[in-house]
């Protein structure tokens, strides 16, 4: 039906409408329904108010009788997963059909831009890496528009800022399925940009982000040096929050730390409430592997989280691909899970875990993260400077590999092992009260099993 109805309204519209408006729409039919995806929020929004009656009126001219639905959608072009079931409204997004050739500087296949129904607050397992960062998307989704705006949230690839900003747009739009929420990737807004600037259509472009209810804007560290688009940015930005709109922000760094950023972006971020996700500590890691394969009805026995979470201290989207990757191995071979499957099933992950992570490796990341030399590290000096990274170095080295007290004590310039001892202590205890040892040893664990 759809293909046909084209025809009508390439006669029903001039030619340069047809081409801006309706050929970037995908479609995806059946008798009853034609789903027509809009690839940037802009899109949507113009052929809504504009086009429908055009569109619903082709449509009724190709199948008067039975006529299908026409639903317009926000469109993901990324069709090898299920299309997740749409908003009531303009959930936007963008990344454009254009979006390869305007995309410079990443080979990801696609870019997700529509809000993700399955990220929500109750499937969010908190824990102390990220319970701050929860507590505070709570907050804004509760009170959106509030005091904490724009909601920055910064940490390392894999730890949730994603699903966080999907459950507050979720949240959103659950108390009001009228907000106008958008979420894109922040190189889908400079895609939109691009093609709004292409077609003529900038000051429409500016009236659709200026009228937003809220505008969440994902991995904004990819706006570096973008400046026309950091320009159009901090324009929307500052309309948005002048009127009491939400705005919600990630990076996979702390905003002053992103290079290529203007400083009036950098420091306009952090108006409202900046909070940092930290790659989840052990008993979390276990949670989130036993909350993952309750919802997916498997039975994973405790042992085989707790090795799993052992061996593998990244983020959270490995200890997911693991659990697939178990649970697929289990099924293939049709054996029940226990550790030692998970052994055979994780083997090559596993081995890569154990070997790039040495005391070589500690060591040299520390050293270079306090700049110092690994010398110093091992050397009998003392001085606090060197002191307190040599601790640091130890307790790392305990928590990420399996090397006894004993060994490491060896390996740190022949030290005892009551002296490594101490640094584990010491450090721990730090950590509850320091909050700089504390963020540092995270960011350490980060790069170093990163
Ligand atoms: P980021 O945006 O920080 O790179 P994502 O939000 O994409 O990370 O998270 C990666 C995957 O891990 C997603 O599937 C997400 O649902 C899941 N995930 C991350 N943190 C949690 C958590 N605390 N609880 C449950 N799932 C999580
Ligand atoms: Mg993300």
């Amino acid at each position: 039906v759809w293909t046909q109805s084209l025809k009508f309204l390439e006669q029903d519209l001039n030619e340069q409408q047809f081409h801006s408006w309706i050929r970037p729409l995908k479609v995806i039919e059946d008798e009853s329904v034609i789903r027509l995806l809009a690839p940037t929020p802009f899109i949507l929004d113009w052929v809504n108010r504009k086009l429908m009656p055009n569109i619903q009126r082709a449509v009724a001219q190709v199948a008067p009788q039975d006529t299908p639905q026409v639903k317009l959608e926000i469109g993901d072009y990324d069709f090898d997963e299920p299309v997740t079931q749409t908003m009531p409204t303009p959930i936007a997004i963008a990344p454009a059909q254009p979006a390869a050739q305007l995309r410079v500087d990443t080979n990801k296949k696609t870019i997700k831009h529509k809000l993700n129904v399955n990220y929500i607050f109750d499937n969010f397992v908190e824990g102390k890496a990220n319970q701050l960062a929860a507590a505070a998307a709570r907050q804004v989704a509760e009170n959106p528009g509030g005091s904490y705006n724009p909601f920055f949230i910064y940490g390392g690839v894999g730890l949730g800022k994603t699903h966080l900003m999907h459950a507050i747009g979720n949240a959103l739009l659950e108390k009001n399925p009228n907000a106008r929420v958008a979420y894109l990737h922040s190189e889908s807004f400079v895609a939109d940009m691009v093609n709004a600037l292409r077609h003529n259509k900038i000051e429409e472009f500016k009236r659709f982000y200026r009228s937003l209810d809220a505008l969440l804007i994902d991995d904004i560290q990819f706006f570096a040096n973008k400046e026309q688009s950091q320009e159009e940015f901090f324009h929307t930005f500052n309309t948005l929050l002048e009127g009491n709109k939400q705005v919600i922000l990630t990076s996979d760094r702390f905003p002053k730390e992103v290079d290529g950023l203007e400083d009036r972006l950098k420091s306009r971020f952090g108006w409202g409430l900046t909070i940092a996700v930290e790659p989840p500590e052990f008993e979390m890691r276990v949670a989130i592997l036993m909350k993952k394969a309750a919802q997916a009805n498997y039975a994973l026995p405790e042992d085989v989280a707790f090795f799993v979470a052992k061996r593998l201290r990244g983020n959270v989207r490995e200890l997911e691909g693991a659990l697939k990757r178990i649970v697929a191995y289990a099924q293939f071979t049709q054996q029940t899970i226990t550790v030692e499957l998970v052994k055979e099933a994780l083997k090559d992950l596993l081995a890569l875990q154990q070997k790039m992570i040495t005391l070589d490796n500690i060591q040299k990341t520390v050293a270079d993260y306090y700049k110092l030399r690994v010398a110093d590290l091992l050397s009998k000096r003392r001085s606090r400077n060197i002191a307190r990274p040599r601790q640091v170095a130890m307790a790392l080295a305990k928590e990420l590999t399996h090397h006894s007290l004993p060994e490491i004590g060896d390996a740190f310039g022949g030290r005892d092992h009551t002296t490594v001892l101490h640094a584990v202590r010491t450090i721990k205890s730090m950590r509850d009260t320091d909050h700089v040892i504390d963020e540092d040893f995270s960011k350490l664990v980060r790069i170093i099993t990163s």
